[in-house]
Protein backbone atom coordinates (compact mmCIF):
# COMPACT_ATOMS: atom_id res chain seq x y z
CA UNK A 1 0.00 0.00 0.00
CA UNK A 2 1.26 3.38 -0.96
CA UNK A 3 1.60 6.04 1.47
CA UNK A 4 2.46 8.92 -0.86
CA UNK A 5 0.32 11.99 -0.90
CA UNK A 6 -0.01 13.72 -3.39
CA UNK A 7 -2.02 17.35 -3.78
CA UNK A 8 -3.17 17.05 -7.41
CA UNK A 9 -6.13 15.02 -8.12
CA UNK A 10 -5.40 12.15 -10.94
CA UNK A 11 -6.78 14.18 -13.65
CA UNK A 12 -5.12 17.65 -12.74
CA UNK A 13 -2.04 15.41 -12.48
CA UNK A 14 -2.28 13.27 -15.80
CA UNK A 15 -3.40 16.66 -17.18
CA UNK A 16 -0.09 18.72 -16.04
CA UNK A 17 1.88 15.68 -16.82
CA UNK A 18 0.61 16.00 -20.49
CA UNK A 19 0.43 11.71 -19.98
CA UNK A 20 -2.73 10.93 -21.88
CA UNK A 21 -5.26 9.44 -19.71
CA UNK A 22 -4.91 5.59 -19.58
CA UNK A 23 -7.21 3.31 -21.23
CA UNK A 24 -8.92 1.08 -18.89
CA UNK A 25 -7.87 -2.36 -18.76
CA UNK A 26 -10.54 -4.51 -19.55
CA UNK A 27 -12.35 -5.11 -16.18
CA UNK A 28 -10.36 -2.48 -14.91
CA UNK A 29 -13.30 0.23 -14.58
CA UNK A 30 -12.05 3.90 -14.28
CA UNK A 31 -11.10 5.22 -10.46
CA UNK A 32 -12.81 7.75 -9.42
CA UNK A 33 -11.38 10.60 -10.93
CA UNK A 34 -13.41 13.30 -9.28
CA UNK A 35 -16.41 12.85 -11.38
CA UNK A 36 -17.93 10.21 -9.78
CA UNK A 37 -19.71 9.78 -5.70
CA UNK A 38 -18.32 6.96 -3.82
CA UNK A 39 -21.34 5.48 -2.33
CA UNK A 40 -20.77 2.66 -0.15
CA UNK A 41 -24.49 1.68 0.47
CA UNK A 42 -24.03 -1.59 -2.09
CA UNK A 43 -21.53 -2.62 0.48
CA UNK A 44 -22.32 -5.88 2.67
CA UNK A 45 -22.58 -4.03 6.15
CA UNK A 46 -20.98 -6.19 9.12
CA UNK A 47 -24.88 -6.84 10.11
CA UNK A 48 -26.11 -8.38 6.75
CA UNK A 49 -22.77 -10.72 6.88
CA UNK A 50 -23.36 -11.81 10.48
CA UNK A 51 -26.84 -12.81 9.91
CA UNK A 52 -26.11 -14.18 6.18
CA UNK A 53 -23.18 -16.33 7.70
CA UNK A 54 -25.43 -17.75 10.55
CA UNK A 55 -28.39 -18.72 7.70
CA UNK A 56 -25.64 -20.45 5.37
CA UNK A 57 -24.17 -22.27 8.57
CA UNK A 58 -27.78 -23.56 9.02
CA UNK A 59 -28.29 -24.09 5.43
CA UNK A 60 -24.76 -25.55 4.56
CA UNK A 61 -23.94 -29.36 5.64
CA UNK A 62 -20.46 -29.10 5.30
CA UNK A 63 -19.96 -25.52 6.62
CA UNK A 64 -19.12 -24.80 10.53
CA UNK A 65 -19.29 -21.32 11.81
CA UNK A 66 -17.32 -20.36 14.79
CA UNK A 67 -17.23 -16.81 16.39
CA UNK A 68 -13.11 -16.47 17.01
CA UNK A 69 -13.34 -13.53 19.00
CA UNK A 70 -14.65 -9.72 19.16
CA UNK A 71 -13.04 -6.37 17.86
CA UNK A 72 -12.76 -3.43 19.76
CA UNK A 73 -16.26 -2.40 19.80
CA UNK A 74 -17.57 -5.84 20.67
CA UNK A 75 -18.73 -7.41 16.98
CA UNK A 76 -17.91 -10.83 16.71
CA UNK A 77 -15.53 -12.08 14.38
CA UNK A 78 -16.26 -15.14 12.72
CA UNK A 79 -14.59 -18.25 11.00
CA UNK A 80 -16.41 -20.35 8.03
CA UNK A 81 -14.73 -23.75 8.24
CA UNK A 82 -15.17 -26.82 5.77
CA UNK A 83 -13.25 -29.86 7.62
CA UNK A 84 -14.12 -33.01 6.19
CA UNK A 85 -10.89 -34.74 7.08
CA UNK A 86 -8.48 -33.33 9.45
CA UNK A 87 -6.03 -35.10 7.46
CA UNK A 88 -6.63 -33.32 4.39
CA UNK A 89 -4.34 -29.96 3.69
CA UNK A 90 -5.84 -26.74 4.75
CA UNK A 91 -5.66 -23.13 3.43
CA UNK A 92 -7.39 -20.31 4.79
CA UNK A 93 -8.48 -17.26 3.17
CA UNK A 94 -7.99 -14.14 5.10
CA UNK A 95 -9.89 -10.69 4.17
CA UNK A 96 -10.22 -7.13 5.21
CA UNK A 97 -7.53 -7.22 7.35
CA UNK A 98 -7.52 -3.68 6.11
CA UNK A 99 -11.24 -2.46 7.03
CA UNK A 100 -11.87 -0.36 3.49
CA UNK A 101 -10.30 -2.95 1.57
CA UNK A 102 -14.30 -4.43 0.75
CA UNK A 103 -14.49 -6.64 -2.49
CA UNK A 104 -12.51 -9.26 -0.94
CA UNK A 105 -15.41 -10.03 1.70
CA UNK A 106 -17.65 -9.41 -1.40
CA UNK A 107 -15.92 -12.33 -2.88
CA UNK A 108 -15.60 -14.89 0.06
CA UNK A 109 -19.31 -14.53 1.11
CA UNK A 110 -19.67 -15.31 -2.65
CA UNK A 111 -17.42 -18.56 -2.60
CA UNK A 112 -19.01 -20.07 1.17
CA UNK A 113 -22.68 -19.78 -1.15
CA UNK A 114 -20.61 -21.70 -3.68
CA UNK A 115 -19.10 -24.58 -1.19
CA UNK A 116 -23.05 -24.62 0.01
CA UNK A 117 -23.90 -25.62 -3.49
CA UNK A 118 -24.43 -28.94 -4.36
CA UNK A 119 -22.74 -29.72 -7.61
CA UNK A 120 -20.87 -32.86 -7.57
CA UNK A 121 -17.09 -30.72 -8.44
CA UNK A 122 -17.97 -28.79 -5.47
CA UNK A 123 -18.49 -31.69 -3.17
CA UNK A 124 -15.78 -33.70 -4.77
CA UNK A 125 -13.18 -31.28 -3.87
CA UNK A 126 -14.46 -30.57 0.03
CA UNK A 127 -14.11 -34.35 0.14
CA UNK A 128 -10.13 -33.04 -0.26
CA UNK A 129 -9.32 -29.68 0.99
CA UNK A 130 -10.35 -27.97 4.32
CA UNK A 131 -10.88 -24.52 3.74
CA UNK A 132 -11.31 -21.91 6.54
CA UNK A 133 -12.44 -17.90 5.63
CA UNK A 134 -12.03 -15.24 7.93
CA UNK A 135 -14.25 -13.01 6.03
CA UNK A 136 -13.69 -8.76 7.08
CA UNK A 137 -10.97 -9.20 9.87
CA UNK A 138 -11.18 -5.64 10.84
CA UNK A 139 -15.18 -5.56 11.47
CA UNK A 140 -15.05 -1.93 13.00
CA UNK A 141 -12.87 -0.45 10.55
CA UNK A 142 -15.23 -1.85 7.58
CA UNK A 143 -18.31 0.03 9.48
CA UNK A 144 -16.30 3.31 9.81
CA UNK A 145 -17.27 2.73 13.75
CA UNK A 146 -13.45 3.77 15.09
CA UNK A 147 -12.50 6.20 17.51
CA UNK A 148 -11.17 8.57 15.17
CA UNK A 149 -12.53 11.45 12.59
CA UNK A 150 -12.38 10.39 9.10
CA UNK A 151 -14.55 13.46 7.98
CA UNK A 152 -11.93 13.76 5.32
CA UNK A 153 -12.53 10.00 3.49
CA UNK A 154 -13.95 10.23 0.29
CA UNK A 155 -17.18 7.90 0.47
CA UNK A 156 -20.73 9.54 0.87
CA UNK A 157 -22.64 7.21 3.45
CA UNK A 158 -20.74 4.71 5.11
CA UNK A 159 -17.15 5.68 5.48
CA UNK A 160 -14.34 2.49 5.56
CA UNK A 161 -10.72 2.58 7.16
CA UNK A 162 -7.53 0.81 6.97
CA UNK A 163 -7.19 0.63 10.81
CA UNK A 164 -8.83 -0.69 13.43
CA UNK A 165 -11.56 1.24 15.73
CA UNK A 166 -8.33 2.03 18.06
CA UNK A 167 -6.34 3.32 14.47
CA UNK A 168 -4.39 -0.11 14.66
CA UNK A 169 -2.63 -1.05 11.33
CA UNK A 170 -3.59 -4.95 11.79
CA UNK A 171 -1.27 -5.49 9.14
CA UNK A 172 1.62 -4.80 11.06
CA UNK A 173 0.33 -5.55 14.24
CA UNK A 174 0.94 -10.00 14.03
CA UNK A 175 4.03 -9.83 16.44
CA UNK A 176 2.67 -7.69 19.15
CA UNK A 177 -0.97 -8.79 18.82
CA UNK A 178 -2.21 -5.31 20.61
CA UNK A 179 -5.20 -5.52 18.66
CA UNK A 180 -8.32 -7.93 19.57
CA UNK A 181 -8.72 -9.04 16.19
CA UNK A 182 -5.14 -9.82 15.44
CA UNK A 183 -4.94 -11.47 18.80
CA UNK A 184 -8.14 -13.63 18.05
CA UNK A 185 -6.98 -14.79 14.15
CA UNK A 186 -3.81 -16.22 16.15
CA UNK A 187 -4.97 -17.78 18.56
CA UNK A 188 -8.51 -19.18 17.54
CA UNK A 189 -7.52 -20.24 14.07
CA UNK A 190 -3.54 -19.66 13.41
CA UNK A 191 -2.62 -21.47 16.59
CA UNK A 192 -5.69 -24.12 16.38
CA UNK A 193 -5.27 -25.45 13.25
CA UNK A 194 -2.77 -26.93 11.07
CA UNK A 195 -2.95 -24.41 7.98
CA UNK A 196 -0.71 -25.14 4.81
CA UNK A 197 -1.76 -22.33 2.54
CA UNK A 198 -3.02 -19.24 2.92
CA UNK A 199 -4.37 -16.26 0.85
CA UNK A 200 -4.42 -12.75 2.58
CA UNK A 201 -6.75 -10.45 0.20
CA UNK A 202 -6.12 -6.73 0.08
CA UNK A 203 -6.73 -3.35 -2.16
CA UNK A 204 -3.99 -1.24 -3.52
CA UNK A 205 -4.37 1.63 -5.20
CA UNK A 206 -6.42 2.21 -8.45
CA UNK A 207 -3.46 3.40 -10.76
CA UNK A 208 -0.81 0.32 -10.74
CA UNK A 209 0.18 0.05 -14.16
CA UNK A 210 2.61 -1.82 -16.49
CA UNK A 211 3.40 0.27 -19.18
CA UNK A 212 0.11 1.88 -19.52
CA UNK A 213 -1.98 -1.17 -18.78
CA UNK A 214 -3.68 -1.26 -15.00
CA UNK A 215 -3.36 -4.45 -13.40
CA UNK A 216 -6.45 -5.59 -11.44
CA UNK A 217 -4.10 -7.10 -8.92
CA UNK A 218 -0.44 -7.82 -7.96
CA UNK A 219 0.65 -11.03 -6.30
CA UNK A 220 3.43 -11.75 -3.71
CA UNK A 221 5.16 -14.28 -1.54
CA UNK A 222 6.97 -14.14 1.29
CA UNK A 223 10.30 -11.90 1.39
CA UNK A 224 11.60 -11.77 4.81
CA UNK A 225 15.44 -13.94 4.53
CA UNK A 226 14.23 -16.13 7.52
CA UNK A 227 11.70 -17.83 6.07
CA UNK A 228 11.84 -22.02 5.58
CA UNK A 229 12.86 -22.67 1.80
CA UNK A 230 10.67 -24.86 1.06
CA UNK A 231 7.63 -22.68 2.79
CA UNK A 232 8.53 -20.35 0.01
CA UNK A 233 8.68 -22.63 -3.07
CA UNK A 234 5.01 -23.84 -1.93
CA UNK A 235 4.26 -19.73 -1.51
CA UNK A 236 5.57 -19.63 -5.16
CA UNK A 237 3.36 -22.79 -6.09
CA UNK A 238 0.38 -21.03 -4.92
CA UNK A 239 1.32 -18.14 -6.48
CA UNK A 240 1.39 -19.58 -9.90
CA UNK A 241 -1.78 -21.41 -9.63
CA UNK A 242 -3.73 -18.07 -8.81
CA UNK A 243 -2.06 -15.98 -11.57
CA UNK A 244 -2.65 -19.13 -14.32
CA UNK A 245 -6.58 -19.60 -12.64
CA UNK A 246 -7.40 -15.75 -12.89
CA UNK A 247 -4.88 -13.83 -15.23
CA UNK A 248 -6.35 -16.16 -18.44
CA UNK A 249 -9.86 -14.98 -17.20
CA UNK A 250 -9.40 -12.40 -20.23
CA UNK A 251 -10.56 -9.65 -17.93
CA UNK A 252 -7.40 -10.11 -14.96
CA UNK A 253 -4.21 -8.64 -14.97
CA UNK A 254 -2.16 -9.78 -12.76
CA UNK A 255 1.38 -9.01 -11.92
CA UNK A 256 3.86 -9.08 -9.24
CA UNK A 257 3.73 -6.61 -6.64
CA UNK A 258 5.81 -4.22 -6.66
CA UNK A 259 6.36 -2.57 -2.80
CA UNK A 260 8.35 -6.07 -1.27
CA UNK A 261 8.80 -5.94 2.29
CA UNK A 262 10.65 -8.10 4.70
CA UNK A 263 8.54 -6.67 7.90
CA UNK A 264 8.12 -9.83 10.03
CA UNK A 265 5.11 -8.40 11.44
CA UNK A 266 3.03 -8.19 7.96
CA UNK A 267 0.82 -11.36 7.76
CA UNK A 268 2.31 -12.30 4.50
CA UNK A 269 6.14 -13.10 6.37
CA UNK A 270 4.37 -13.13 9.78
CA UNK A 271 2.49 -16.75 8.80
CA UNK A 272 5.21 -18.07 7.38
CA UNK A 273 8.03 -17.27 9.69
CA UNK A 274 5.54 -18.45 13.13
CA UNK A 275 3.39 -20.90 11.32
CA UNK A 276 5.79 -22.43 8.00
CA UNK A 277 2.10 -21.45 6.08
CA UNK A 278 2.59 -21.14 2.62
CA UNK A 279 1.04 -17.77 2.19
CA UNK A 280 0.61 -15.27 -0.56
CA UNK A 281 -0.80 -11.44 -0.62
CA UNK A 282 -3.30 -10.77 -3.30
CA UNK A 283 -3.98 -6.92 -3.83
CA UNK A 284 -6.80 -6.24 -5.74
CA UNK A 285 -7.21 -2.94 -7.70
CA UNK A 286 -8.80 -0.03 -5.90
CA UNK A 287 -10.53 0.71 -2.30
CA UNK A 288 -14.07 1.22 -1.32
CA UNK A 289 -12.84 4.28 0.39
CA UNK A 290 -10.00 6.60 1.80
CA UNK A 291 -8.89 10.14 2.11
CA UNK A 292 -6.38 10.25 -0.79
CA UNK A 293 -8.59 10.26 -4.26
CA UNK A 294 -6.24 8.11 -6.32
CA UNK A 295 -6.46 5.02 -3.85
CA UNK A 296 -10.69 4.93 -4.88
CA UNK A 297 -11.64 2.86 -6.84
CA UNK A 298 -15.08 3.60 -9.10
CA UNK A 299 -18.23 1.00 -8.78
CA UNK A 300 -18.37 -0.05 -12.12
CA UNK A 301 -15.03 -2.37 -11.45
CA UNK A 302 -16.63 -4.14 -8.00
CA UNK A 303 -18.70 -6.80 -10.34
CA UNK A 304 -15.19 -7.54 -11.99
CA UNK A 305 -13.14 -7.30 -8.41
CA UNK A 306 -15.64 -9.31 -6.63
CA UNK A 307 -15.44 -11.90 -9.29
CA UNK A 308 -11.64 -11.94 -9.30
CA UNK A 309 -11.28 -12.82 -5.54
CA UNK A 310 -13.79 -15.28 -5.87
CA UNK A 311 -11.99 -17.09 -8.68
CA UNK A 312 -8.59 -16.50 -6.86
CA UNK A 313 -10.10 -18.74 -3.91
CA UNK A 314 -11.78 -21.73 -6.39
CA UNK A 315 -8.78 -21.70 -8.27
CA UNK A 316 -6.36 -22.57 -5.20
CA UNK A 317 -8.58 -24.45 -3.21
CA UNK A 318 -9.38 -26.74 -6.32
CA UNK A 319 -5.46 -26.82 -7.06
CA UNK A 320 -4.73 -28.51 -3.45
CA UNK A 321 -7.70 -30.28 -3.09
CA UNK A 322 -6.95 -32.58 -6.59
CA UNK A 323 -3.16 -32.53 -5.68
CA UNK A 324 -2.16 -30.14 -9.00
CA UNK A 325 -0.71 -27.51 -6.86
CA UNK A 326 2.27 -29.64 -6.60
CA UNK A 327 3.16 -29.47 -9.81
CA UNK A 328 2.88 -26.21 -10.44
CA UNK A 329 6.32 -23.89 -12.00
CA UNK A 330 7.21 -21.94 -9.31
CA UNK A 331 9.17 -20.43 -12.13
CA UNK A 332 5.99 -19.15 -14.08
CA UNK A 333 5.83 -16.62 -10.91
CA UNK A 334 9.19 -15.89 -10.37
CA UNK A 335 9.31 -14.41 -13.90
CA UNK A 336 6.07 -12.33 -13.52
CA UNK A 337 7.13 -8.32 -13.73
CA UNK A 338 6.64 -6.17 -11.50
CA UNK A 339 3.74 -3.52 -12.08
CA UNK A 340 4.44 0.18 -12.03
CA UNK A 341 3.53 2.81 -10.11
CA UNK A 342 2.39 5.51 -12.12
CA UNK A 343 1.15 8.71 -10.68
ZN1 LIG B 1 -4.54 -3.94 2.73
Amino acid sequence: MKKKMLALSLTAALAASGFPAPAFAVGGGPDVNGKETVQTAMLTTYDEMASFLKKEDAKQGHMELEVIGQSVKGRDLFLAKYITNPENPTILYLTQQHGNEAMTTEGALDYISHLGSNSKKVQDMLQNVNILLVPMLNVDGAMGDVNFPLDNYMASGRHLTRYNADKIDLNRDHINLAAPETQALHKNVLQKYNIDYMIDLHHQGTQEDYYGKLTSGAILTPQSPNVDPEVVLNSKKLATILYEGVDTTGWSFILKFDEPTTNPSVASNAMALQYDIAIMLFEMRGMADHSYEPYVLGQKSNGYLIKQAFNAMDVTANAIANGSIQNADPAVYDNLPEQHYSY
